[in-house]
């Protein structure tokens, strides 16, 4: 493995540790370039949250055809994005399958998908690098073109622990145990704490034209339960 503990630390809601971990390098190097934007065009993190969210909802469903139990509790799937203006945040939840305590930490931050390296490969080559956002779908870590720090809480179908990522794209990210009482009963939530330039993404209006504009043929229903107003 190439992940490097930094720090560990005692949790006293939990009693577990908070771990802090450093991103992979190719993961660094592309979260710097989401943090100082070269996208022109913010709005498609949604797009890849919405897509993470559906993805996890259709694996989820496909187990279920085997283990009917991972479902049985709450069998509808769905998407559901929620606004809080007054907090700045942006939050994604879905109820598929969730991620572990090894799954949130490869998966976001230590394991650079195979079109990491080719997305920055093409930036390096390209002159026109908004062109590239679409030929590579930049996952995850667009969030950052639009958040200050990111807050996912993820539990796996059937696990009885929940897990806390932190991050605030700089380097680093925190992994720690969740209380089961702040965290999803089963699948994802992603907690976007918006930037000063990006507010905008805290009102429903753009949200509705983001989700029509990107999202329309999504095979999850996707719900806006926004507080705040
Ligand atoms: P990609 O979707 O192309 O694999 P991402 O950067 O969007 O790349 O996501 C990385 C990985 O993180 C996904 O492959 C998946 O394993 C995991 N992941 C991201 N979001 C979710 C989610 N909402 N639920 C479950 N797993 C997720
Ligand atoms: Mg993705």
């Amino acid at each position: 493995m190439n992940e490097t503990k930094d720090t560990e630390s005692e949790n006293t809601e939990t009693g577990g540790t908070a771990e802090t971990l450093s991103f992979e390098a190719e993961v660094s190097r592309l979260l710097h370039l989401m943090v100082h934007s070269v996208y022109s065009n913010k709005d498609i993190f949604l797009r890849e949250l919405i897509s993470n969210a559906a993805d996890a909802c259709e694996r989820l469903r496909h187990l279920s055809v085997t283990d009917a139990s991972l479902v049985a509790d709450d069998p509808a799937f769905r998407i559901v994005l929620a606004a809080d203006k007054e907090a700045g945040t942006l939050t994604v939840a879905d109820n598929g399958i969730g991620m572990d305590h090894g799954e949130l930490i490869a998966n976001l931050g230590t394991i650079a998908r195979s079109g990491t390296r080719a997305f920055l490969e093409g930036l390096e080559a390209s002159d026109d690098r908004s062109a590239l956002i679409g030929q590579f779908g930049v996952g995850f870590y667009a969030s950052f073109m639009v958040a200050d720090k990111v807050e996912v809480l993820s539990r796996r179908a059937g696990d009885d622990r929940a897990w806390s990522w932190t991050s605030d794209g700089l380097g680093t990210f925190t992994v720690e145990e969740a209380p089961l009482e702040s965290a999803p009963a089963r699948g994802t939530r992603v907690v976007l704490h918006l930037n000063e330039e990006s507010r905008d993404y805290a009102e429903d209006g753009t949200i509705e034209r983001i989700v029509r504009e990107y999202s329309a043929h999504v095979p999850i229903p996707i719900v806006l339960a926004s507080t705040g107003e």
